[in-house]
């Protein structure tokens, strides 16, 4: 049957070398019927009883519907029957190589299979299947935006160490700083202070190199002599003085930093985190509706039940004497042979 429906011509007209358009099609003669040959084809008398489609209708069906064979490749003849064993329609002629196959269902007979159990458990399956596609796609769904969340919370725990380590570093940086300065103000006063003592000093002993200057000039013998006295006192003492202040006071005062963290060795090493995968099995699995099953069974199909099966000796045992009285509590068989457990 080909699928173009709409450009389908009659098939009995064609046999007569005339073109019409088909209106309906007989699936029993796998005919296409004009207008004409549709009424012909409802009152001759072998084919009054077949059910016919209208085109319209056969636009709807699903491509692999109407490709589904209705004849015989081998034979030409109508699919009459469908084999349980080997699952598949046959013709009359087929029929009799299929004698021992069981019952076969009669095509022809089929009804209400619209209504069957089997169509009945074929729509829960797929609802099934549908409903279960809804859930594991809710589950990917939720993952998918909890792991996006969770991908923002990282980055945010990220940038939130960060901005601590930040925050550390400040205030560390701000309590050298301030220990820097108040170190190097506390020496800067002591040599300032230093400066200031021993610039006075040196004004003073300019004063008396000038007062020397003025007495030579100016003062009588006795009072240069008696002057001499009194300016030798205070050199001695100023002496004495420079030379306590040169032992104890000119100290050279060297400030440095010695730092306690270094990149390379604390932070170029260490890292931020470590990123974490969990994968935890999900709580969910393939839920199945009661009565309805993964295998489906074809009306008229009867699946091999234990009477159905004929046995046929392939070999026998002999134990040996020695195991004495022996008895067989069990086996089991594998494609290497059988095992019995004694
Ligand atoms: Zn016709
Ligand atoms: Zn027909
Ligand atoms: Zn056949
Ligand atoms: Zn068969």
């Amino acid at each position: 049957m080909a699928s173009a429906y709409q450009e389908q011509c009659c098939s009995i007209c064609t046999l007569q070398h005339i073109t019409n358009k088909a209106d309906e099609w007989c699936p029993e003669c796998d005919e296409y019927l004009c207008s004409s040959c549709k009424t012909h084809h409802k009152l001759a008398k072998s084919s009054r009883k077949h059910k016919t489609f209208e085109m319209s209708d056969l636009k709807e069906l699903p491509t692999f519907v109407s490709a589904i064979k209705l004849e015989c490749d081998t034979h030409h003849e109508n699919y009459e029957y469908f084999c349980p064993k080997h699952e598949i329609p046959i013709c009359v002629i087929c029929a009799k190589e299929h004698t021992s196959c069981g019952t076969f269902t009669i095509l022809r007979k089929l009804e209400d299979t619209k209504t069957s159990t089997t169509m009945i458990k074929l729509e829960q399956n797929v609802k099934d299947i549908q409903q279960n596609l809804e859930i594991f796609l809710q589950n990917r769904r939720s993952n998918l935006s909890n792991l996006k969340g969770q991908h923002e919370s990282c980055r945010q725990k990220v940038k939130e160490i960060r901005l601590e380590i930040n925050q550390h570093l400040d205030k560390l940086e701000k309590i050298v700083n301030d220990e820097i300065d108040t170190t190097y103000t506390k020496h800067k006063l002591q040599v300032e202070q230093r400066v200031d003592d021993l610039s006075g000093r040196e004004t003073r002993m300019n004063t008396i190199q000038n007062n020397i200057e003025k007495i030579k000039d100016h003062a009588s013998e006795i009072q240069i002599f008696l002057s001499i006295q009194s300016i030798q006192n205070n050199l001695k003492e100023e002496e004495s003085q420079l030379v306590t202040i040169g032992k104890e006071k000119l100290r050279e005062i060297e400030l440095s930093f010695l730092p306690a963290l270094s990149c390379t060795s604390d932070i170029k090493q260490a890292s931020f985190g470590e990123i974490k995968i969990n994968t935890k099995p999900a709580d969910i699995s393939f839920v199945r509706q009661d009565g309805s099953e993964a295998q489906l069974v074809m009306p008229g199909i009867h699946t091999k039940d234990i009477d159905g099966i004929s046995l046929t000796k392939k070999n026998s045992i002999t134990f040996p004497t020695y195991m004495g009285n022996t008895s067989i509590e069990g086996c089991c068989s594998n494609d290497d042979g059988i095992i019995f457990q004694l």
